[in-house]
């Protein structure tokens, strides 16, 4: 517990950084926040917290938080202070222009996995009533939009299958492409328990993390994967399934379709663990024997993260994953599933508010004429039946000139979107960027208009952590900026001829209940009353659903998909002969926004370059060196740290730190179904920087 002196009151709220959702006592003395107390009766983490939640309150009173919007006419003009009024008349009044001159497509916005669902919900609603289109995305797009894909085409529905307390009746945990001691420290710790207690584990992944072998925990199996073959893995895996009798036969036959088709698929000897162990880099015997542990269990999960989707093939790895755990019958109970760990503290919910261009609320397609129907007549306007653009998209057209008006909603896209340069040359070319932060950041250097945002410690609403458990989150004080976000966002959307207006926040989900058939349980009074409740939450689940697909999948019967393994683009090459892969750190938040601006600061100042001794010697790099990164679109200068978890080959870094970070190097490469960007696999060099 960080201490600043005795408490005289205390709000009890939720973290605002990762997807466990830790619930805390924010304690006060007055209106300043003294500590932030990890709460007992918190149901995502019964008691426990890290590092980042109980220093999360520094960032609210920064000096460098942004008080007061501002607005210029060019991003070369100094910014000029300005009245609320005043900036949301000039991005009203600036938006309609726009579109007069290039059509009503030719604006957009990004919704922030950061914000709560009502401010959310609220911006998609601008962008289809108001803006009159579909050019809404959120920034789930960099990140789980493959499990939103993949998750819904095998089981039905966009979103994982257990609570997180399931995971304490794993016999074995299968963690693919995540590192939860980093990145999702209070679960990484349930799982680290639960592994002291006996069951067993199993890592893929190409680095040695923390869990493959840490004090009282040591994984069965680590399956040291090479960036961009994972789906060649999970095939192998099914295929041993298959092939070996280890299928659940009975579970097959009763919840799923697809299968033999599927099998027939599977059972080709190209996707044997002998066939793809030049491919994955894993030795077959031990893919063998890691697969036969996992089959074998009485109760067989797996948790996965960035490492699955942000790939080439995100959605295809997803929905391989879903077939390997229908095939053993490990879903539907406590114990198994398929567990997406969130990033960011309301990626879940984000998506679930309808901030993707082709789905509205609930996930359901903007072209069903039914679900448009009802959203047309609650919100008096005819919607348009197409999909509009995603976030890559928007800067494609920007660069052609038929996108120019943005509205950029607590996301830093030049810092923590792929290939900066592209970013910055599209927003360049826009001729209204809106951006509503708690900071001036990377992106409002290519903004006309700044609209101060609120801090978690300001805000009345929700979030959804990534066992859809829906928390609430308190005000603690009073918006320092004078206005809740959205309140801005339903003022621009007046300034623009919709009339859209709330008494509060929790009207908005009032509103979000009755248009969204998974939430209409949830109000503000119910939460208040019960704590959190994970959806669906309706009539058919009025205490709402900690697990899902129990006697039949949402979609009805489990659908097996084949999953063909095609290799990414993106080689190594005499050039560029190292793969860099990217992720976080555990002190350190996404883009850094928020703790480089806590009390944990002085810990990792910068993004490190990590690379195997081998690496390192061969191009007489030491330990401490600045080094120049390449790739084939950008070069940056980082620090090395000599890290023997790295395998030969690879290289890793984050992107915490602006400028220096990992994005002004990765490529436009995505995934094939969502446009997910690939940041974990980037041909690079690596060489040493000599002083001038
Ligand atoms: Fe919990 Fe994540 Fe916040 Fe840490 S960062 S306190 S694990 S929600």
């Amino acid at each position: 517990v960080v201490e600043l002196g005795m408490p005289t009151r205390s709000v009890i709220t939720t973290c605002a950084y990762c997807g466990v959702g830790c619930s805390f006592k924010a304690e006060l003395r007055g209106d300043e926040v003294v500590r932030m107390v990890p709460y007992k009766d918190g149901k995502a983490n019964e008691g426990h917290s890290c590092v980042k939640g109980r220093f999360a309150f520094g960032y609210a009173s920064h000096p460098d938080r942004q008080l007061k919007p501002m607005v210029r006419e060019r991003i070369t003009d100094p910014w000029r202070e300005v009245e609320w009024e005043e900036a949301i008349g000039h991005v009203g009044r600036r938006m309609m222009e726009i579109q007069a001159r290039h059509g009503a497509g030719a604006i957009g916005g990004i919704s922030s996995s950061r914000c709560t669902n009502e401010e959310v919900y609220v911006v998609q609603k601008m962008v289809r009533a108001a803006f009159g289109n579909n050019n809404v995305d959120t920034c789930a797009r960099v990140c789980h939009s493959p499990t939103g894909y993949g998750l819904k085409q095998t089981y039905g529905t966009s979103a994982g299958t257990q609570d997180f307390k399931s995971v304490d009746k794993a016999d074995v945990i299968l963690v693919i492409g995540a590192n939860p001691t980093d990145a999702h420290p209070v679960f990484g710790s349930r799982i680290k328990r639960r592994l002291r207690q006996g069951a067993k584990l199993i890592v893929a992944d190409p680095r040695r993390i923390d869990l493959v072998r840490s004090p009282h925990v040591q994984a069965e199996h680590h399956l040291r994967v090479l960036p961009g073959t994972n789906v060649a893995l999970i095939n192998a895996m099914s295929h041993v399934v298959v092939t070996e009798g280890l299928v659940d036969r009975e579970f097959v036959d009763e919840r799923c379709e697809d299968f033999a088709e599927w099998e027939r698929f599977i059972s080709a000897p190209e996707h044997s663990p002998e066939a793809v162990e030049s491919i994955t880099g894993i030795p077959a015997a031990e893919l063998r024997a890691a697969t036969r542990l996992y089959a074998g269990a009485r109760n067989a999960t797996i948790m996965y993260g960035l490492g699955v989707t942000e790939h080439s093939q995100g959605s295809t790895m997803v929905m391989g994953m879903a077939n390997l755990a229908m095939a053993t019958g490990n879903i539907g109970r406590e114990g198994v599933g398929v567990n997406p760990l969130r990033g960011q503290n309301n990626v879940q919910g984000s998506c679930d508010m309808g901030s993707f261009p082709h789905e509205l609320p609930g996930y359901r397609h903007i072209s069903d004429d039914v679900v448009r129907g009802t959203f047309e007549t609650l919100w008096g306007r005819v919607l348009h039946p197409e999909p509009g653009l995603r976030i890559p998209n928007m800067f494609d057209a920007a660069l052609d000139g038929t996108f120019m008006g943005l509205f950029v909603q607590g996301e830093d896209i030049v810092q923590s979107d792929p290939n900066t340069k592209h970013v910055t040359a599209a927003l360049s070319a826009m001729d209204l960027v809106v951006v509503q932060d708690l900071f001036l950041n990377e992106t409002s250097k290519y903004a006309h208009v700044f609209l101060p945002g609120t801090s978690f410690l300001e805000k009345n609403g929700t979030f959804t952590n990534a066992e859809r458990r829906i928390n609430r989150v308190r005000p603690v004080m009073a918006p320092r900026t004078g206005k809740h976000e959205w309140e801005i966002v339903c003022e621009i959307a007046q300034a623009m001829g919709y009339p859209m207006k709330y008494d509060d926040s929790a009207q908005i989900m009032d509103e979000i209940a009755m248009t969204t058939p998974t939430f209409a349980g949830v109000s503000f009074a119910k939460l208040d009353q019960v704590g959190s409740v994970q959806w669906p939450c309706n009539d058919a689940a009025p205490e709402g659903t900690p697990i899902m697909h129990i006697d039949g999948f949402v979609r009805g019967k489990g659908r097996f998909v084949t999953t063909d393994y095609v290799p990414t683009q993106e080689r190594s090459t005499r050039k560029f002969p190292l793969i860099l892969t990217t992720g976080r750190i555990l002190s350190q938040y996404n883009v850094g926004a928020q703790t480089r601006r806590t009390g944990n600061t002085a810990w990792h100042p910068e993004d490190l370059l990590e690379m195997h001794p081998h690496d390192a010697e061969v191009r007489g790099i030491r330990d401490g060196d600045t080094v120049a990164l390449a790739s084939r679109v950008g070069e940056t200068s980082l620090r090395v740290k000599i890290a023997e978890r790295m395998p030969v080959g690879v290289v890793y870094t984050t992107f915490h730190h602006p400028v220096t970070g990992a994005n002004v190097v990765t490529t436009e490469n995505s995934d094939w179904a969502t446009n997910c960007p690939e940041y974990k696999v980037t041909a690079v060099q690596v060489s040493l920087k000599h002083p001038v």
